[in-house]
């Protein structure tokens, strides 16, 4: 069931991809904002902003999962080192989350966007992955329309090769959870999602399968627990675990026995 589920999750990522790309290119950047999270204030639809909020509290991160395009070439990305390097086996470990860095850098977006408005588009521009992604295939940029619109475009694939490469080479969804700064926003109300994955300890048997196909890095392995926070509800970790101990479920479980407390 859940290795179905996975496959439709991909398809779905991959369609919405590219009927992204499509819009882009076919210069309907516009439309974007009628389903795309974007950091630009001016062209925030607030109803989509609410609707991708409300549907990170009912169940998690399926925006990063599905719908961002940055987030899909990460995958891609991901999938291709997986496919060289391990003969597609997942190679990830978990790590601590890297609060001060995804906050300060939140804090500093939200500052920068509350600046003179001359100013205000310029660090929201860099790390808004919505306007990334379109300034990387903004034709009318690449072919030099204007010197700013080619500045622009080069600026933004600089930073998506980065963002590629760092997935590429073993980081998964590294930018999604230290940097994005609408990852880290999605990740506040995520924290709190009704529905998320967990970890029934009674089948588990400790293979660490699925840390090792996290790409988010946040399974911790030593107490058996989710950081919702930078779950991005790839499904990887339910589809690969040979016990189904992995269940999407609105229960919050306390470990079940003193044993699995994380040692000092
Ligand atoms: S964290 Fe940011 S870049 Fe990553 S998938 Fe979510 S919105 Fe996209
Ligand atoms: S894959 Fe399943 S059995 Fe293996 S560590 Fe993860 S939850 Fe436990
Ligand atoms: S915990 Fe599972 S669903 Fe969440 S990011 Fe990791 S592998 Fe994907």
């Amino acid at each position: 069931m859940m290795k179905t589920i996975r496959i439709i999750r991909i398809a779905l990522s991959l369609a919405i991809l590219l009927v992204t790309a499509m819009l882009v290119w076919l210069g309907h950047s516009d439309t974007l904002a009628q389903y795309q999270l974007t950091l630009n204030l001016s062209s925030i639809v607030l109803g989509v902003l609410i609707t991708w909020l409300i549907v990170t509290l009912l169940v998690g991160r399926v925006y990063c999962s599905s719908v961002c395009p940055i987030g899909t070439l990460q995958d891609i990305a991901a999938w291709l080192d997986k496919r060289l390097r391990n003969g597609g086996k997942g190679y990830y470990h978990f790590v601590f989350a890297n609060d001060r860095i995804r906050y300060l850098t939140l804090l500093l977006v939200a500052v920068s966007m509350t600046a003179d408005e001359r100013y205000s588009g310029y660090v929201p521009r860099l790390l808004d992955p919505s306007r990334l992604f379109a300034d990387c295939l903004n034709m009318h940029g690449l072919l030099g329309a204007s010197i700013f619109g080619l500045l622009g475009s080069g600026v933004a694939i600089i930073i998506l090769v980065g963002i590629l490469w760092m997935a590429y080479r073993g980081g998964g969804r590294t930018f999604c959870n230290i940097i994005c700064p609408v990852g880290t926003a999605l990740g506040v109300v995520s924290r709190a999602s009704l529905y998320h994955f967990d970890i029934d300890t009674d089948l588990c048997t400790g293979c660490n399968l699925c840390v090792q196909e996290c790409k988010a890095q946040c399974i911790n392995p030593n107490d058996h627990t989710i950081d919702l926070s930078r779950c991005v509800m790839c499904t990887n970790c339910a589809a690969s675990c040979p016990n189904r101990a992995i269940k999407f479920t609105n229960t919050r479980k306390r470990l079940s026995t003193p044993l699995m407390q994380p040692t000092a």
